[in-house]
């Protein structure tokens, strides 16, 4: 279905090249996020004041929020080079250390999906983060001998969508730990403005905030609409993207006026007419839906969630009083 497409916060192979170009890269141009911000801002500078690797960062949050851009800023702001790859990329410890004995003093290290990183591989990590140290073993049965290699200092910066799902041992090796929140949809305006100008699309305030209030609080999914409404401008003849024409363009994708879509609207209304409002585990739901339950963790539940419509509880999901209003 499009529209689930359309409000998938992940990274699907559309938005490859054009996101590039919409990345900021400088901490001046990252839009929100401000508490989280501030902080990285005092220390860097103090890391830089000392001349020292800054400490090993950890970012988590829904996707689609500005983690990866963040850890390429801290690189351009660090003055260091980024090497980026991703949990499920990192198979064996010897991935592992190939990359660690590559890196140059202060260079940052960047695992997406770091809770995705195998427990193997993670034991090589822990006196690398601790002590710049790689321990190895070279051979096999009684010849093998356990070397050690000093490792240059270096910032790891680990993303992750599920930080309960990593390991304690690992989340407590990381001294900066943040967390990003889903953006306001001022600064979502912004963005989108932003991302306009880059892209030559002509909107002007009132259309950029319509697309803001229908983006789920997610910059991804903001540039994502905004591509898609100047589509439905441009084969209307409109040389401006209006709140008129953007609130039409996004009815027809049926993404509604918070941001909500069909499978938001099957979900609760299973939800509510199903299950009497809940308590409801995921998987069932997954099962009734027809989805995984992953899908509908990461896509509908933490925005349903932020928005006041959903409530987790032990026992399950419970639809809450405004939802019931609202998806009745
Ligand atoms: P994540 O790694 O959390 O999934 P990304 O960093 O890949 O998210 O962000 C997705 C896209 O959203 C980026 O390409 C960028 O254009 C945009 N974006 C994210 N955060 C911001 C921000 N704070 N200001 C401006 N644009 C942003």
């Amino acid at each position: 279905m499009v529209e689930e497409r359309l409000l998938e916060p992940g990274l699907n192979p559309a938005d490859g090249p054009i996101e590039e170009g919409l990345r900021p890269h400088q901490l001046v141009n990252y839009v929100g996020q401000k508490k989280a911000v501030n902080n990285l801002k005092v220390f860097i500078t103090a890391a830089c004041g000392r001349a020292e690797a800054l400490d090993h960062l950890l970012l988590y949050g829904p996707p689609g929020l500005g983690k990866t851009t963040l850890s390429r800023i801290v690189a351009a702001e660090m003055g260091a080079q980024i090497r980026a790859t991703s949990g499920p990329a990192i198979t064996r410890p010897g991935d592992l250390a190939a990359i660690l004995t590559n890196l140059q003093p202060h260079d940052i290290l960047f695992i997406d999906e770091i809770h995705r990183l195998n427990r193997t591989v993670e034991e090589i990590l822990y006196p690398a983060l601790e002590d710049f140290r790689l321990d190895i073993i070279i051979g096999q049965g009684p010849a093998a001998r356990s070397i050690s290699l000093e490792l240059p200092p270096f910032t790891l910066v680990g993303a992750t969508t599920r930080i309960g799902l990593l390991s304690s041992p690992l989340r407590d090796r990381f001294g900066i730990v943040m967390r990003l929140e889903f953006y306001q949809v001022e600064e979502l305006t912004e963005i989108i403005l932003r991302s306009a100008g880059i892209l030559n699309i002509e909107v002007d305030k009132n259309g950029a905030a319509e697309v803001a209030r229908r983006s789920r609080g997610t910059p991804r999914i903001a540039n994502r609409l905004l591509k898609r409404v100047r589509d439905f401008a441009q084969v209307d003849g409109h040389n401006l993207v209006s709140q008129e024409i953007a609130a039409a363009a996004l009815d027809n994708l049926q993404i509604d006026s918070q941001g909500f879509d069909n499978l938001d609207r099957l979900f609760m209304e299973a939800i509510i007419n199903k299950f009497n409002g809940g308590p409801v585990g995921i998987e069932t739901l997954a099962a009734v839906l027809n989805e995984e339950a992953d899908t509908l963790e990461d896509v509908c539940e933490s925005f349903l969630l932020q928005s006041g419509f959903l409530a987790r509880t032990p026992r399950g999901r419970v639809a809450t009083r405004s939802a019931q209003v609202y998806f009745s």
